[in-house]
């Protein structure tokens, strides 16, 4: 038994020693990738519901990895929001967003935001505001065509920091997103006195809204609060007409998901706005 013990603790720590590798492995691809151009963004429409028109952009960043090919965030955003990586990946995700919105505005498409998420580490980081400023001035962005997306828990956290940040945002001009609303707990009285834009429902609430009653209710719940507070409100994870249909009458104004389109290229954005895709 003492043996087994022995080996059981042995393979453990190689166990260990393996993972603590392999993240030291990836934390230095991660640098790579950075230095190399090796992130990209894809993008997803966003739709209003009233006016059957793309409102908005949701950009997603992807890793193009040399061997690996495609990795999705799942696979890398722990770490590097552990690491702090997340800092300057997301600045870089924030100025190449703002780059092909304006892109796409002096080609002559309809003016939609490009909505860029944002982690909580660059939350955190004090030169947020001055960044996002110096960002819109070097891309020539209007600042209204910028917007963040937030997470609940991230705005919640520190609430006191939450207020100048969000006051400091409201101050240049851009648009503020309560992304996977739902998920964390708000105080109401806080969300009252924040200056956000929208608040967008997490799809874990929206995949089974035509099955499951408390999702549904769920939903109905987040709309009328978005409502009461002047918000906008936007369905995330939209995958079929019917789902559509239900958020539709029950007055929500905008959506996005698969239904619409999944999140593709820059170039290919470029083809779905010119096909015209009401709802
Ligand atoms: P998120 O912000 O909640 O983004 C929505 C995720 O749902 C995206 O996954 C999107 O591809 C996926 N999605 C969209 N529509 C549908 C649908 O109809 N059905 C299903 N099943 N999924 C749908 P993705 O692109 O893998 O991104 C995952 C997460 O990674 C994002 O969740 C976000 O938290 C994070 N992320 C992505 N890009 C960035 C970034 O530039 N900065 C930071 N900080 N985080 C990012
Ligand atoms: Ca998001
Ligand atoms: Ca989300
Ligand atoms: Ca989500």
């Amino acid at each position: 038994a003492k043996e087994t013990g022995r080996n059981n603790f042995q393979f453990y720590e190689r166990g260990l020693n393996q993972r603590a590798m392999d993240r030291l492995q990836l934390e230095m691809e991660l640098r790579v990738a950075l230095e190399h151009g090796q992130f990209s963004l894809h993008y997803q429409p966003q739709v209003c519901l009233t006016e059957g028109r793309v409102t908005g952009m949701e950009a997603l960043l992807r890793w193009n990895h040399p061997d690996l090919g495609a990795v999705a965030p799942a696979r890398f955003i722990d770490l590097a929001e552990e690491t702090g990586l997340i800092v300057p990946i997301g600045y870089w995700a924030l100025r190449s967003a703002c780059l092909q919105n304006k892109r796409w505005q002096d080609a002559g498409l309809p003016k939609f935001h490009v909505a860029v998420n944002v982690s909580a580490r660059q939350f955190a980081d004090k030169n947020l505001a001055q960044c996002i400023t110096s960002i819109l001035q070097e891309t020539g962005l209007e600042p209204r065509y910028l917007e963040l997306e937030l997470t609940e828990s991230l705005v919640m956290d520190n609430v006191d920091h939450t207020v100048n940040v969000l006051s400091a945002l409201k101050d240049i001009g851009v648009r503020v997103s309560i992304d996977d609303f739902g998920t964390g707990y708000s105080s109401l009285s806080y969300l009252k006195r924040f200056p956000i834009d929208m608040l967008k429902i997490d799809r874990s609430f929206v995949r089974d809204i035509l099955h499951d009653p408390d999702d549904a209710a769920i939903v109905r719940a987040i709309i009328s609060l978005a409502h009461s507070l002047r918000m906008g409100v936007i369905a995330e994870g939209v995958e079929d007409a019917r789902q559509l249909d239900y958020l539709r009458k029950n007055r929500c104004n905008q959506i996005q998901g698969y239904y619409i389109s999944r999140p593709v290229p820059a170039d290919d954005i470029d083809a779905f706005l010119r096909a015209g895709n009401a709802v």
